[in-house]
This record gives C-alpha cells, sequence and structure tokens, in this order.
C-alpha cells in the first residue's frame, strides 16, 4: 500500500520566499487499488508522483510505501514520467532491458521478462524497433512495459496518454487499466482528465488549485467497465 500522510511541498523561488506545490495532503492506496489523482494545471500532480517515486521529499509529513518510509529512488516503485519515456538510440527491448541490468537483472532473464511484458502489452514482434519507428501508442506501451519489467509494487503514470488522438487515447486507457488490473499492481495515476480517470481507476482523488489540498474523493463503481471496449464505445474498431 502507498501511504502520504499530511504532506506538504513547497520549492524555494528566486530570492526570498518559497511556493508551496503540495498542502498537507493525507491519503492511502490499498495493495492492488488504482487511484487516480486529477486537478488543474500546476497543482502539484507531478510533485506528488515525484515524493511517491523518492525524487522529491517532501518539507513536511511523511510518504511510506509498504509501511517503509520513502527515502529516495527504490526498487518498489516503477514509474512512467510525464515526457521521455524512451532513450532514442537503443531498440525497444533494449530500452526495457536496461532497467532491469540498472537493477543487477542477469541478461537471460532479462530478455526473458521483457519478452514477456512486449507481448503482454501487444508489441510482439517490435522488440528490435527503434522508438521513432514506433507510433505514438506504441511508444507508450513500450514505456508500460519496461514499468511492468521491473515488476514494482506500486506503479506510477504521470499523464500517459496526453499526446496521444482521442480513439488511441481510449484504447490505451483500456488496454493498461486492463492488463495492469491482470498484474495485480497499486496504481497512482495522475491526471487532467477526469473521464479518463472514470474509465481507468477505482477511486479518484480530487485536487484544489496550487497549492494542491484534496478537496474531494470520489469512489468509482462502473458495472460495465470489464467488458471490452470495442463492444462498449467502438463498436467500428477491431481486436486492439
Ligand atoms: P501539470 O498538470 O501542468 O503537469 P502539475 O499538477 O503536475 O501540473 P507540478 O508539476 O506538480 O504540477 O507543479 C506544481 C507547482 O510546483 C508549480 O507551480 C511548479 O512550477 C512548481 N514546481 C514543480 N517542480 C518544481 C521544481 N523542481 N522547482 C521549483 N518549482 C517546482
Ligand atoms: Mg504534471
Amino acid at each position: 500500500a502507498l501511504e502520504f500522510s499530511e504532506v506538504s511541498k513547497s520549492f524555494p523561488t528566486q530570492g526570498e520566499g518559497s511556493l508551496l506545490a503540495v498542502d498537507n495532503v493525507s491519503f492511502r492506496v490499498e495493495e492492488g487499488e488504482f487511484v487516480s489523482v486529477v486537478g488543474p494545471s500546476g497543482c502539484g500532480k507531478s510533485t506528488i508522483l515525484s515524493m511517491t517515486a523518492g525524487l522529491y521529499q517532501p518539507t513536511s509529513g511523511e510518504v511510506r510505501v509498504s509501511n517503509e518510509l520513502v527515502t529516495g529512488p527504490n526498487a518498489h516503485v516503477g514509474f512512467m514520467l510525464q515526457k521521455d519515456l524512451l532513450l532514442p538510440w537503443r531498440s525497444i527491448i533494449a530500452n526495457i532491458e536496461f532497467g532491469l541490468e540498472a537493477r543487477g537483472v542477469g541478461r537471460e532473464e532479462r530478455r526473458a521478462r521483457a519478452m514477456k511484458e512486449l507481448e503482454h502489452c501487444q508489441l510482439s514482434g517490435f522488440e528490435d524497433h527503434y522508438p521513432y519507428q514506433l507510433s505514438g501508442g506504441m511508444r507508450q506501451r513500450a514505456a508500460l512495459a519496461r514499468t511492468l519489467a521491473i515488476n514494482p509494487e506500486i506503479i506510477l503514470l504521470d499523464e500517459p496518454f496526453s499526446a496521444l488522438d482521442a480513439q488511441t487515447k481510449l484504447l490505451l486507457q483500456n488496454s493498461f487499466a486492463k492488463t495492469i488490473k491482470e498484474a495485480g499492481k497499486t496504481t497512482l495515476l495522475i491526471t487532467h482528465d477526469l473521464s479518463e480517470a472514470v474509465l481507468m481507476s477505482d477511486r479518484i482523488l480530487v485536487l484544489s488549485e496550487r497549492p494542491g489540498q484534496v478537496i474531494a474523493e470520489i469512489k468509482v463503481d462502473l458495472p460495465h467497465r470489464d467488458q471490452p471496449i470495442k463492444r462498449r464505445v467502438l463498436p467500428e474498431v477491431g481486436e486492439y
């Protein structure tokens, strides 16, 4: 599980003073739960993700993953940042293996885990392609495969579909949600898109404008969510 307890974060500004980005935020994401954080631009969403990933330390309060205080980047948390997803000079499989190599996973296991996640993300056959040879949606799926391959307890996604067209977005929202659910991962999705949050998550935390405070919590209960999206919304689209 992931837990924020009274977390605030301020950044130094030029000259005197500081900018409060996140204001006394508390929440808990249970094991296997998919929670979204929505809010206007600049309200502190990416800052929340960075503190969960251990990239920033809170100014006050505590962030815990599996009851352990997060004090820096760690193997429990895998994340997809808002941009700069793949290394352009490495093939897709080499991109996925890169993170595993850094974690000391041996050559054969690296390859096996990378191939398995490529298959889960419907990218079998594209392992030797380079990022520029894939569509935007495929690159997003490759980035998810890389995150899943690390097998973290918690997955953090920051606006993973913001650069995609509406139809690709809808297909990927559905396929990401399904892939992540099947993997049983605890997930925090950052998005400014409330409909995306409703489509993908079990629960939604709504932040105010900066400084971000949790101003509402929405429990999502969509009875038809588990049906394939092509039957539900896009009858003309084939199996994705
Ligand atoms: P968006 O929806 O546009 O991505 P966001 O909700 O993710 O916005 P953050 O990136 O978390 O917003 O930024 C929140 C506030 O903190 C902003 O005012 C931003 O300028 C500031 N901020 C974020 N990171 C830093 C940093 N490293 N140094 C200084 N200020 C920062
Ligand atoms: Mg952001």
